[in-house]
């Protein structure tokens, strides 16, 4: 049985004690084996903060870049054995797959492509100079320069490459040394990209290091200059929150949490117009995706009363032609869930949601493997504002008046749709939608191969307020200053300017 083994300290290091097992979620066979017990956490960060940060510190923006690329470049030409790994410990179809690992690859490179906008400067200049006084001499300049701590970053089973490198990709080209420590149940194409990091020699030393198996007290020994990005359920994230790190020496801590988006479909859309059309393929595609696993996933469809019975019946034509099985089949379009634990919290949470179930049961499906049809509630309990339900799982809500109130009750989330050509409604929607949100998705026909509001593009913000979290991730060079340390510079003008190469 492959073992997995964490990479600290420059070095390979395999777990003591009993490990986890890591399972094919299509066959139930064991994998790997993973356990972070007995690794000296504390050691970890130190060698990351004394090499990894300095190293990187003293590389250029456009230096940090060409890593990135260079990383993107491994990936790309391992590409086929990361989605191997993918299909085998994810329980993704091939396109699942491609989403998660070529999505990596994709923001690995967009990052390197903001890193040679920034050229060969190691701080960034944040706006304009500004005359503090009446003598133009008493100047002022904001900059924003690496933290000199570590990058801890814990992310959620659903999108180990991905996941790794969203967040990667933004900590490295800010200066910052990565510690990675991905889900354990889907652990192996997250270890498998640090393998080839390592053995490339595509990072100085200490610049990225990988935890398997649980995180253990890896927060408690997080510094003032070290930060903190989780991304997983929002009970651990309120744990994480409540860490004496993070209370008592400010560790900066972003979360990326639950959400339960929602798509509204506009009362001038007609069935079977083209908006109406995008409207079903969004919510179908997001419902079955990565078997729902998505934590931008359509959870809530709002439709006008007068075409709730058109909207049921299309859905439940179009989810019955979904073909759930063995994600290795290329005519399968949805796999199995990621775990036993997924498929037990996804039957629960159907159960809290009430209503009538229009297609779909959670009852499991086949001897083996942990599937479960898709599920469309109609008319549900007040939990569809409350819970999410992680997996292929969306409740139909008519709505008569205000939409926008109704998606507020989710009390933030990280995406929510649009679909409708009238510009008072749209304008109405984005009023009352956009404080509780991270991003809009203001769906149109006319946009070609778009890819609907499930996917998270590295140029905008992925985060949202409340429920969500409150975090904020990517949104192009936005993305850089969590992991930097703004800073207000105060004194003679001419000795400013020479600092920033004027
Ligand atoms: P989870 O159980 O909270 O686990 C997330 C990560 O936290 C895993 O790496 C887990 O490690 C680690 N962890 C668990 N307890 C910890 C602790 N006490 N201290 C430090 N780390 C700890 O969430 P999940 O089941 O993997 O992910 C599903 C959830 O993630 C869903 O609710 C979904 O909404 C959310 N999600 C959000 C986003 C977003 O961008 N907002 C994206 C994807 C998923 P182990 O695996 O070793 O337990």
């Amino acid at each position: 049985m492959l073992e997995l083994r964490s990479y600290v300290g420059a070095r390979w290091v395999a777990g003591t004690g009993a490990p986890q097992t890591l399972l094919n979620p299509t066959t139930e066979e064991p994998l790997a084996h993973a356990s972070s017990e007995g690794i000296d956490l504390k050691a970890a960060l130190e060698h990351a903060r004394a090499t990894g940060g300095p190293a990187l510190r003293a590389m250029s923006f456009a230096e940090r870049g060409a890593a990135l690329k260079a990383i993107a470049d491994a990936m790309q030409s391992e590409r086929e054995a990361l989605l191997e790994l993918s299909i085998a410990n994810g329980g993704n179809t091939r396109s699942d797959a491609k989403f998660d690992v070529d999505g990596a690859i994709a923001t690995l490179l967009a990052y390197s492509e903001i890193a040679s906008t920034l050229g060969n400067s190691r701080f960034l200049v944040d706006g304009e100079g500004i005359q503090l006084g009446r003598s133009a001499r008493f100047h002022g300049q904001h900059i924003a320069v690496p933290r000199h701590g570590v990058a801890v970053h814990i992310n959620a089973f659903n999108f180990p490459a991905w996941g790794f490198a969203e967040k990667a990709a933004v900590a490295l080209l800010a200066g910052m040394p990565v510690l990675s420590k991905p889900a354990t149940s889907s652990a192996m194409v997250a270890c498998r990209i640090v393998e080839l990091v390592a053995g490339g020699k595509l990072l100085p030393e200490g610049a990225l290091s990988l935890l398997v198996g649980s995180a253990r007290e890896l927060v408690s020994h997080l510094g003032p200059q070290d930060v903190l990005a989780f991304t997983g359920s929002g009970e651990t994230g309120a744990q994480l929150r409540a860490s004496a790190a993070v209370i008592n020496l400010s560790v900066r801590i972003n979360i990326e949490a639950d959400s339960l988006n929602a798509a509204v479909l506009g009362p001038d859309v007609e069935p079977r117009s083209d908006m109406y059309e995008l409207f079903l393929k969004d919510v179908v595609r997001d419902m079955t995706q990565k078997a729902g696993q998505k934590c931008t996933a359509i959870r809530r469809v709002l439709v006008p009363q007068q075409y709730h019975s058109s909207v049921r019946e299309d859905l439940v034509e179009l989810l019955g032609a979904i073909r759930v099985g063995d994600p290795k089949n290329e005519d399968v379009r949805m796999g199995p869930l990621a775990s036993r634990a997924q498929l037990e919290d996804v039957r629960r949470g159907v159960g809290r949601l009430e209503g009538k179930h229009v297609f779909g049961s959670p009852a499991p499906l086949g001897a083996k493997g942990f599937f479960i049809s898709p599920i469309l509630v109609e008319d549900p309990a007040s939990a569809v504002h409350e819970h999410e339900v992680f997996g292929p799982v969306a409740a139909l809500l008519r709505y008569k008046d205000d939409p926008a109130e109704i998606v507020a009750r989710g009390a933030g989330g990280l995406v929510s749709s649009v679909y409708s050509d009238d510009q008072e409604f749209i304008d109405r929607m984005v009023t009352g939608l956009a404080p509780f949100h991270g991003r809009l998705y203001l769906g149109h026909p006319k946009i070609e191969l778009s890819p609907g509001p499930g996917t998270v593009l590295p140029q905008l913000v992925h985060g949202g307020p409340g429920r969500a979290g409150g975090g904020e991730e990517l949104g192009g060079p936005r993305g850089l200053a969590f992991y930097m340390q703004r800073v207000a510079l105060e004194g003679s003008r001419p000795v400013i300017q020479k600092l920033l190469g004027k």
